[in-house]
C-alpha cells in the first residue's frame, strides 16, 4: 500500500468537435463582455473561427505570441490589454499562445479561456514557464490555471504530421513521468495509462491519414489526460533535461522531448520497474524504454539530439547543467550517467 494526496485543479473542460461554436457562451458564463484574442499567424484560420463566434465581444487582438514566454512580449500585450480594458483572454494556439495568455493573467488575474491547437498540455496546468536575460524561470500560482479549456478536434487537424508526432510524445512523456512521479496517486495513474494506451493507438493511424478525425479525437484527449497529469504531480529527469537542453541549447521543445523519452525511461527503468510494467502494458509491447523508441521510429522521428542540431561537443555541459540543482528522480543522478544517457540520444542508439 502507498500513501498518498491528491489535488484536483477547478477547471471546466469542452471536449469535442465543432465546440468552437460555444465559446462566446463560455466567456458570457464567465461574467465577461470584453475579450482580447490571442493567436500566432500561423494559426489564423482558427482565429478566424473565433472570431467569427464572439463577434463584437472582441475588443482588442494580439498574434505576437512566441516562443518561451519572453517577457518583453508579455508586456507589449499587456499594453494592449489595458488600453482596451479587456475583461477576459482568449487563447488560440499551443503552448506558446497558453503561455502568453497565463502570463497576462498572472499580472491581472482576468480569467482565460483556452482553445489549444497542439496536445503540449499547458492549458490545465498551473505552471508557466516565461524567460528574461536568456534565463527560462518556472512559476506556479492558482492565477495561471487557465478557468476554461475548450479542445475542439477540428483546430488540430491543419497542424502538420512532423508536429502532430513530437507534440503527442510531448504530451506521452508527461504521462510516463506521472508514474513513478513521488505524488503519484490512483487518478493521475488510470489518467496517465489511459493517455498512453491513446496515444500509442492513435499515432500510427495519423501518420497513415493525417486528417483521420478520430485518430486526432484521440490524441486531443490523450493530451487533456496528460496535460492534467503534468497539473498534478511532479516531473523527473526527462523534464529537466529537455529544460536544460531547450533552454542552454535553444532547441526545439517538442522534438526534444520526443528524442530524449525513450534514453530517459532506460536510464530510469532500474529504480521504476513496476512504472515500466505499466507503461509497457499501455503500449503494447514487452519492454518500455526500446518499445517507445521503436513506436517513435515509426512514426518517423526525431531520434537523435544530431538531427536536432545539437553539437556533440555540447553534451558535457547539458549533463553538468542537468545535475547542478537535485530534484526528485526514481535513480540517483551522477554526470556520468546523464553524459552516457545523453550520448546514447545524441547518437539515436536504440535503448536495450
Ligand atoms: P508552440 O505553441 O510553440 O507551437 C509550435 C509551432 O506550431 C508554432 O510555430 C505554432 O504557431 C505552430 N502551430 C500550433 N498549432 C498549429 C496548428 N494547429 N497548425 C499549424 N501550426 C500550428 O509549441 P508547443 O509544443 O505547443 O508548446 C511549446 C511551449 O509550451 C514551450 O514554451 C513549452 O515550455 C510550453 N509548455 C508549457 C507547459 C506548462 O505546463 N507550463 C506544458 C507544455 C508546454
Amino acid at each position: 500500500m502507498r500513501n498518498f494526496v491528491y489535488t484536483s485543479h477547478p477547471s471546466r473542460i469542452v471536449f469535442g468537435t465543432g465546440t468552437v461554436g460555444q465559446v462566446r457562451e463560455e466567456v458570457e458564463r464567465l461574467g465577461c463582455f470584453r475579450v482580447l484574442l490571442l493567436s500566432t499567424p500561423s494559426v489564423a484560420k482558427a482565429a478566424a473561427r473565433v472570431r467569427d463566434v464572439l463577434g463584437d465581444v472582441i475588443v482588442a487582438e494580439f498574434d505576437g505570441a512566441t516562443m518561451h514566454t519572453p517577457v518583453d512580449v508579455t508586456e507589449r500585450a499587456l499594453d494592449v490589454l489595458r488600453e482596451h480594458s479587456a475583461d477576459c483572454l482568449v487563447a488560440v494556439g499551443g503552448g506558446s499562445t497558453t503561455g502568453l495568455a497565463k502570463a497576462l493573467a498572472l499580472r491581472t488575474d482576468l480569467p482565460q479561456l483556452i482553445l489549444p491547437t497542439t496536445y503540449a498540455g499547458s492549458e490545465v496546468t498551473p505552471v508557466l514557464g516565461e524567460t528574461q536575460d536568456g534565463r527560462k524561470n518556472t512559476v506556479a500560482s492558482p492565477a495561471i490555471l487557465p478557468e476554461t479549456v475548450v479542445y475542439d478536434v477540428e483546430f488540430t487537424l491543419g497542424l502538420p504530421v512532423g508536429l502532430s508526432v513530437t507534440s503527442a510524445v510531448n504530451a506521452m512523456a508527461h504521462a510516463v513521468e506521472a508514474l513513478y512521479a513521488p505524488q503519484a496517486n490512483p487518478v493521475i495513474d488510470a489518467m496517465a495509462l489511459d493517455a498512453i494506451a491513446l496515444s500509442a493507438r492513435a499515432l500510427p493511424a495519423l501518420v497513415a491519414e493525417p486528417s483521420d478525425t478520430e485518430a486526432r479525437a484521440d490524441l486531443l484527449r490523450a493530451a487533456w489526460l496528460a496535460g492534467t497529469c503534468l497539473g498534478s504531480v511532479g516531473m523527473g529527469l526527462h523534464h529537466k533535461l529537455c529544460h536544460t537542453l531547450g533552454g542552454a541549447f535553444d532547441l526545439a521543445h517538442a522534438a526534444t522531448h520526443t528524442v530524449i523519452l525513450p534514453h530517459a525511461m532506460a536510464y530510469n527503468a532500474p529504480a521504476a520497474r513496476y512504472a515500466m510494467t505499466r507503461i509497457a502494458g499501455a503500449l503494447g509491447v514487452p519492454d518500455a524504454p526500446s518499445g517507445m523508441f521503436d513506436l517513435i521510429t515509426s512514426l518517423g522521428g526525431p531520434t537523435s539530439l544530431r538531427e536536432l542540431g545539437m553539437a556533440e561537443a555540447d553534451l558535457p555541459q547539458a549533463a553538468r547543467l542537468a545535475v547542478a540543482t537535485p530534484y526528485p528522480n526514481p535513480r540517483e543522478l551522477t554526470a556520468g550517467g546523464i553524459e552516457s544517457l545523453l550520448g546514447d540520444a545524441w547518437q539515436g542508439r536504440r535503448p536495450t
